[in-house]
């Protein structure tokens, strides 16, 4: 049997990193194994579902490289194959009208049940033999359960056995009084249609399974096999929430993670292969197998998903990062660093990525660095820009006016000279260019920065400090 999963998302939100999370589950099991990747589009929530959020989940897609095959299936187009298994197993009497409102359920309850909690309200089967049609009154589709106590067990491909007893089930509804069908049951039909063979989904569905399970039997489907992905949890152990770093996929994208850098951390949440953890794509299909993904809910570890993000980025090139600073981050660089040439940008980038999360801080680095200091902190201020060190200044600038060809080795080599030659240590006279140039003793390599800024700028920084600390 050929393997086919699906991701099938809702277009009710963007997609977000738990998503994302599954859809690359089941894009390794489905090349691992050779089998096929199909999306569905969920949009039977008309109310709630936009074409915004059906092109935001494409476009995660496209950035992140998850490939599906095939065009997206659209679930509200299949609404004729739905009513025509609702129909079917009307007339089979697996499933029935029902004319109750749900006020009516929820009282007959209160009368039967001592609990008044909402979700304990279980259908009496009040309309199970009185459901004819009747012309012009609307009616829910509700589900006959084939049993109504004794458990019901499938295998799950993560956690094992898993076991419910039908009497936490009722007739539950599969179509709703406005003809709208419900979730359990499109699901269903959509899998079977779609010959998925694994659904691979998180652990919030787990409570779906059983009652999809005795709708697959029902409908005379047979049952693909089943592995709930256990959830993302914050930093406390409790569910993912915003500030932990739920938000959607393209905001990662904005704020400068690397699409890999971020598919790198999440294939490890929650999945092992021994203790690696930097993976291509092409060794995340090879390693890949549900038996290694964990039972518990895994935490969502910000630093360790910039840590890999900062690895991807020193891997890459100053004029590869350039161009996706451009496409996702800052599309307006070039205007808001007038001064730097694009050779310059590509050479500050390379200096900065090594002290930068994110692209975003690359960002701001290089604009930061577009405009001389102003302000320099206390610790600097007291530490390397005392009254004595200022004063190499002058002598500074002309020794750097004298060097003929402004590169690295050359600025390196004349200012290495002249602390020697003044009996000062190199770091002072370091520190003193740095603050200059780059606005404090914390930045990358001091003549690095000074062989992009070039003579000319680096000698007007050195000398706007020279001038500042006098007047100070
Ligand atoms: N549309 C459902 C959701 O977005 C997923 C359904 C499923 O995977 O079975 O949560």
């Amino acid at each position: 049997m050929t393997t086919i999963v699906r991701f099938a998302p809702s277009p009710t939100g963007h997609l977000h990193i738990g998503g994302l999370r599954t859809a690359l589950f089941n894009e390794l099991f489905a090349r691992h194994s050779g089998g096929k990747l199909l999306l569905r589009i969920e949009d039977t929530d008309r109310e709630r579902s936009t074409d915004a959020y059906t092109q935001s989940i494409l476009d995660a897609f496209e950035w992140t490289g998850i490939i599906f095959d095939g065009a997206p299936v659209i679930q509200s187009e299949r609404i004729g194959r739905h009513q025509e298994i609702i129909a079917m197993l009307l007339a089979s009497k697996k499933a029935y009208r029902c004319y109750c409102s749900s006020e009516e359920v929820v009282d007959r309850n209160k009368k039967t049940v001592e609990t008044e909690i909402l979700h304990a309200v279980k259908y009496d089967r009040h309309c199970l033999d009185n459901n004819e049609y009747q012309e012009g009154k609307p009616c829910a589709i509700r589900f006959k359960l084939p049993f109504t106590s004794g458990p019901i067990t499938f295998i799950d491909l993560i956690r094992g056995e898993v076991t419910i007893d039908a009497e936490q089930l009722d007739d539950f509804i599969i179509a709703r009084s406005d003809g709208g069908p419900m979730y359990n049951f499109v699901v269903v039909v959509d899998d079977h249609d779609m010959h998925i063979s694994h659904i691979i989904r998180g652990e919030d569905h787990i409570s779906n399974t059983p009652k999809q399970i005795l709708l697959y039997q029902a409908c005379g489907f047979s049952v693909p096999q089943f592995a709930h992905i256990p959830m993302i949890l914050g930093s406390t152990g409790q569910r993912l929430s915003k500030r932990d770093g739920a938000v959607s996929v393209l905001e990662y994208r904005q704020k400068g993670y690397l699409a890999h850098a971020l598919i790198n951390y999440l294939v490890r949440l929650g999945w092992a292969h021994g203790d690696q953890e930097k993976f291509s794509k092409q060794e995340m299909v090879q390693c890949f197998a549900l038996h290694d993904v964990s039972r518990h809910g895994a935490r969502f570890d910000q630093d360790k998903l910039d840590w890999l993000n900062g690895v991807y980025m020193r891997e890459m090139s100053g004029d590869v990062l350039l161009s996706l600073i451009v496409r996702d981050v800052e599309p307006e660089l070039e205007s808001k660093t007038l001064q730097f040439s694009m050779q310059q940008r590509i050479k500050l980038i390379d200096l900065c990525k090594d002290r930068a999360k994110t692209l975003g801080d690359v960002v701001a680095m290089v604009i930061g660095f577009h405009q001389a200091p102003t302000q320099f902190n206390t610790h600097d201020r007291e530490q390397w820009l005392r009254p004595e060190v200022i004063e190499y200044i002058p002598q500074l600038i002309k020794i750097i006016d004298s060097i003929d060809k402004f590169d690295v080795e050359l600025v390196s080599h004349a200012v290495k000279a002249y602390a020697h030659q003044s009996n000062t240590k190199l770091v002072t006279v370091a520190q003193l260019i740095r603050i200059a140039l780059w606005g404090s003793s914390v930045g990358p390599g001091v003549f690095e920065l000074a062989a992009v800024l070039g003579k000319q700028e680096t000698m007007k920084r050195l000398n706007a400090l020279y001038i500042s600390a006098k007047n100070e």
